[in-house]
């Protein structure tokens, strides 16, 4: 097991890619704290689900656009479990709308759960991480490449998620700690299912043709956490099942 020993912290870890994720590194040997907002009986179940793998789990309600919160969150796990060595900035809100019917509300609301949370999340991760802390965060191949309108708020929030892992591998990289981006495609999630309303326009512009499970995205994450990729950060991973080729 590639992570005996050390702690994590995946911000909305109760359904999705977060849960996935804080499974698969709780199943390499991490303890794993995770987030949410409102859904407690999943997060308490992703909880029993790690705990069952002899690992340590603990579920805090921090919402990311809430400053204090999020940053509580982190404090708390690393006073928890006495160490904190790998951050995923996971927890994200789907949003989608016509241009001229943006407000600031959205724009702020948006920006301050992938933007503004995963900084605040990472600058008080950091204090606690030494050398071989991981910061990984989730994106999206619509950070990328916009195919259709309507999601010029989403993805310039994803978006700026790459220059956020760029810099903070300059300031992150002298202690030895690197930060990395995946940008999953199409995923069969709560936010996007596999036989949702649109599901099929997006199917049709993947190479492979189906969706994403939320379980390769925690593979990629579960690599980019190990000793393995010791040498790889400030970079991005487009894990989206050719969406973007
Ligand atoms: P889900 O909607 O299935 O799960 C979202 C998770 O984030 C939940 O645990 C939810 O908590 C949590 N969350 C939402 N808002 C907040 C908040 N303000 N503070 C803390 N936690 C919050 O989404 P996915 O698993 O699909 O998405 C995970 C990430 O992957 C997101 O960043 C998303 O943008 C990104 N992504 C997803 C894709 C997809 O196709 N599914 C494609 C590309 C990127 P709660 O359960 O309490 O609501």
């Amino acid at each position: 097991m590639k992570l005996n020993g050390k702690v994590a912290l995946v911000t909305g870890g109760s359904r999705g890619i977060g849960a996935a994720t804080a499974l698969r590194l709780a199943r390499e040997g991490a303890d794993v704290a995770v987030t949410y907002v409102s859904a407690e009986a999943q997060a308490k179940s992703v909880v029993a689900e790690i705990e069952a793998t002899g690992r340590r789990a603990l579920a805090i309600r921090a919402d990311s656009a809430d400053a204090a919160e999020v940053t509580d969150a982190v404090e708390r796990t690393a006073q928890e479990f006495g160490r904190l060595d790998i951050l995923v900035n996971n927890a994200g809100i789907w949003h989608d709308a016509p241009l001229d019917s943006l407000t600031v509300e959205d724009i702020d609301r948006v920006f301050a759960v992938h933007v503004r949370g995963s900084l605040l999340a990472t600058q008080a991760a950091a204090r606690h991480m030494t050398a071989g802390g991981r910061v990984i965060s989730i994106g999206s191949n619509l950070a990328e490449r916009v195919p259709f309108d309507g999601i010029t708020l989403y993805s310039a929030s994803k978006s700026a998620l790459i220059g956020m892992t760029k810099g903070l591998a300059r300031d992150l990289g002298p202690r030895e700690i690197t930060a990395n981006l995946v940008n999953p495609g199409p995923t069969d999630t709560d936010m996007n299912p596999a036989d949702g309303e649109g599901a099929d326009v997006q199917r049709a512009q993947m190479a492979l043709g189906r969706y994403g499970k939320p379980e390769g995205i925690a593979d990629t994450v579960a690599f980019l956490a190990s000793p393995e990729a010791d040498s790889i950060t400030g970079a991005s991973f487009l894990v989206d099942a050719g969406a973007n080729a």
